[in-house]
């Protein structure tokens, strides 16, 4: 007979118990975002059933915001109200420094790391940020929140990242981000939704929503301007070393990518805890390899 004794690691996991990064509305938060490449998928919201992961090649959605031949549910988002068309989603782990509700950091300084999904909108805004300041693990993040159920901020960069000035703070959240990182990087993807490949599957969901008429209020993207302060020269630092192993993306690869997305936001909504969830297809843009964490050693 198998026995699980209250030992740490008999606990179990599961990526939907993470918290998300979420604001509430004038709420104030400072971030951090150390990744340089995220997760992604083109996702159709799918009524009664949730978000499904589009079927089509990442390209020509990319180019043409459908791919008719490869996906049932870009056809049938043509048809049917209760399927979307097909929206970029991203989902990367950040920072969130410990602050008041004005956003000012508590001292001593502690932190949280959360998994954060969002549409194109942050993405673009995240994009245009590092052309104007450079690598963002050199700068922090004063995020806004300007609406809650979209979850649409308004994001300023700060002239320096804290856990730069502290050698002590910097050391934890390294540690602490790889831990993480290793942890969620098998799962993570299951938070922008799910692959459903089987025909009688796929037809089951598209008769299940067509038969319903509610579909959420994909909200237009708000253009938002950061009010920015005077740019503070950051001390050079060695991210690869630091997190050990990570490798750098030209950012004219990201650029070519974003050029071509307009589309409006999408409602930042996880997957609900209560789907089955389907084993993620292979990331069209990779997440860095994971550090050299040894869980063996770790768990000891
Ligand atoms: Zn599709």
């Amino acid at each position: 007979m198998t026995k699980a004794g209250l030992d740490p690691e008999q606990r179990s996991y599961s990526i939907f118990d993470v918290p998300l990064f979420k604001m509430k509305k004038d709420e104030k938060a400072r971030i951090l975002v150390i990744e340089t490449e995220f997760e992604v998928e083109f996702r159709h919201w799918v009524e009664e059933t949730g978000y499904v992961f589009c079927l089509g090649d990442y390209k020509t959605m990319l180019d043409t915001g459908q791919d008719l031949p490869h996906c049932v549910m870009c056809k049938a988002a043509q048809q049917y109200k209760a399927i979307s068309q097909g929206r970029r989603s991203f989902v990367t782990l950040m920072v969130q420094y410990r602050t008041n509700s004005k956003g000012q950091v508590l001292t001593p300084y502690s932190f949280d790391i959360h998994p954060w999904v969002f549409g194109d909108d942050k993405f673009n805004d995240l994009l245009n940020k590092k052309e104007q300041w450079g690598d963002l693990r050199a700068h922090d993040l004063l995020v806004e929140c300007t609406g809650e159920q979209y979850q649409k901020f308004r994001m300023d960069v700060l002239p320096e990242a804290i856990w730069l000035k502290d050698a002590k703070l910097k050391g934890e959240i390294a540690q602490a981000y790889k831990e993480s990182r290793q942890l969620y990087a098998k799962d993570i993807r299951m938070l922008l939704g799910r692959t459903i490949t089987e025909p009688d599957r796929l037809t089951e969901i598209i008769n299940g929503a067509a038969g319903t008429v509610t579909v959420p209020d994909y909200a237009s993207q708000a253009e938002v301007e950061g009010a920015f302060s005077d740019v503070g020269k950051a001390e050079p630092t060695d991210f690869s070393q630091l997190l050990e192993g990570t490798p750098e993306v030209p950012a004219e690869a990201e650029a070519t990518e974003v050029a071509e997305a307009e589309q409006p936001a999408v409602a930042e909504v996880p997957a609900p805890a209560s789907a089955p969830v389907q084993k993620p297809v292979a990331a069209k843009v990779p997440v860095e390899a994971p550090g050299s964490v040894n869980f063996d050693d770790l768990l000891k």
